[in-house]
């Protein structure tokens, strides 16, 4: 069989520790078979980034930019621990953070669901989309440990020289402080993309955050979506039939868990880098979602939310057998390949991504999965794979779909 060409190359951001093994089977086994695979590779590996001062980092984020179409794998975020074990020069910035900081946008996470796992919560019978707004907050802080006594105050230096001045704290004794902004244009994007996901893929959006307590930073935010909103998408919304509501996160807490699902809920940064763990978890497991990037110029980013899994990496060190889900993995790749073949317009390409999710749910479906799912399943006697007999089992059912 002739493999399938690709136009543009997708960039390719390689990642650390066990996902990295995995990143390297689900390239041999399920994907350079089948495609003429063209990739721009970058090496986000802890060791590389290190060796380049995380330059690797900013210039992948660039080739998005450029190409418009990424693949990204898991990679360590380092603390201190980090530091000792790979002798870093400094203790580099999460590059999800760099990336997301370059690109703008907002993070659409799903659960992937297959008829053989149940979600924690009964009533959950349709997947809950997260949308993450991928910029700034915590994510771009400032913060200072306060030693002692002392007075902590915000300033704002405008261009032409004028000054505006707000009490953070006054300190009678050590401890810690923080900064942190947001930009209209980067929160009026962030709506915007939920807008259209919503209208895409038919669901109702909710949106939530803290505004009474904070009341110009989280309130902001919640005008924004209402301008918007009103201003562009009440109409639109009206016709498709679906709803946008705002609420306070607490009230959306409460009421996701009595949901069906079946909705996007939008979430600032870090309310949806906690809830889409949330989310993933009682749907089965972190390895079952899907996460891209859409940022406001177009651009997408494929990733697996979950980490570089490490603890399994240290048992595949020690030579022992791993039982690692690689799906959300597999799955930032059919996500990359089939948004590289709508744009390019190449109709295989996209079968391909397809037939390679088929072949992937297939198979946990009819019973054979890794050992986090065998744990949860309802399937009697499921067969418990290691992480390369899984995939070796999606490519054999890939080849048999392609032939
Ligand atoms: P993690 O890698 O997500 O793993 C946490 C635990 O969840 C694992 O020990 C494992 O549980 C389970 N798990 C996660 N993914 C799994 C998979 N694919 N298959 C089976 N089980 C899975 O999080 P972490 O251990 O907190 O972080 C490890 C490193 O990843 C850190 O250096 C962190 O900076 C980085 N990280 C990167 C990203 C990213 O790049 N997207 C995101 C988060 C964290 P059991 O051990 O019980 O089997
Ligand atoms: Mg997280």
């Amino acid at each position: 069989m002739a493999k399938i060409e690709m136009k543009t190359p997708l960039v390719e951001m390689d990642g650390d520790e066990m996902t990295r093994i995995i990143w390297q089977m689900i390239k041999d086994d399920l994907i350079c078979p089948f495609v003429d695979l063209k990739t721009e590779y970058f090496d986000l590996g802890l060791e590389y980034r290190n060796a380049t001062d995380d330059q690797v980092t900013i210039e992948s984020a660039e080739a998005t930019k450029r190409l418009g179409v990424a693949v990204k794998c898991a990679t360590i975020t380092p603390n201190a621990a980090r530091m000792s074990e790979y002798d870093l020069k400094q203790m580099w910035k999460s590059p999800n953070g760099t990336i997301r900081a370059m690109l703008d946008g907002t993070v659409f996470r799903t659960p992937i669901v297959v008829n053989c796992i149940e979600p924690c919560v009964r009533n959950w019978t349709k997947p809950i989309t997260i949308a993450r707004h991928a910029y700034g907050d915590v994510y771009k802080n400032t913060e200072m440990r306060v030693e002692g006594p002392g007075t902590v105050e915000l300033v704002y230096t405008g261009a032409d020289g004028s000054e505006k001045r707000e009490v953070v704290f006054a300190f009678e004794g050590p401890g810690v402080v923080q900064g942190m902004h947001n930009l209209d244009a980067s929160i009026e994007s962030f709506a915007r993309s939920c807008f259209e996901y919503a209208l895409d893929t038919q669901q109702d959006l909710w949106f939530a955050t803290k505004d009474t307590i904070s009341k110009i930073y989280d309130h902001r935010f919640k005008d924004i979506f209402q301008e918007v909103f009103d201003r562009d998408y009440a109409e639109r919304f009206a016709q498709a039939g679906i709803e946008y509501f705002y609420t306070l996160i607490d009230d959306a807490v409460a009421r996701v868990m009595k949901a069906d699902g079946g909705f996007i809920w939008a979430c600032k940064n870090y309310d949806g880098d906690v809830m889409s763990d949330m989310v993933s978890s009682a749907f089965g497991s972190l390895a079952m979602m899907t996460s891209v990037l859409v940022s406001p110029s177009g651009v997408y980013e494929y990733e697996a939310a979950h980490g570089t899994v490490q603890r399994h990496y240290y048992k595949h060190l020690e030579g022992q057998v791993t039982s690692t889900n690689s799906v959300a993995t597999i799955f930032a790749w059919s996500g990359a390949l089939r948004k590289r073949g709508e744009l390019d317009e190449l109709p295989e390409l996209v079968n391909f991504a397809n037939q390679l999710e088929a072949a992937t749910l297939g198979t946990i479906e009819d019973g054979e999965m890794t050992g986090d799912l065998a744990r949860i399943t309802t399937l009697e006697n499921p067969k418990t794979l290691s992480t390369s007999d899984f995939i070796k089992a999606v490519a054999k059912r890939l080849a048999i779909a392609l032939q």
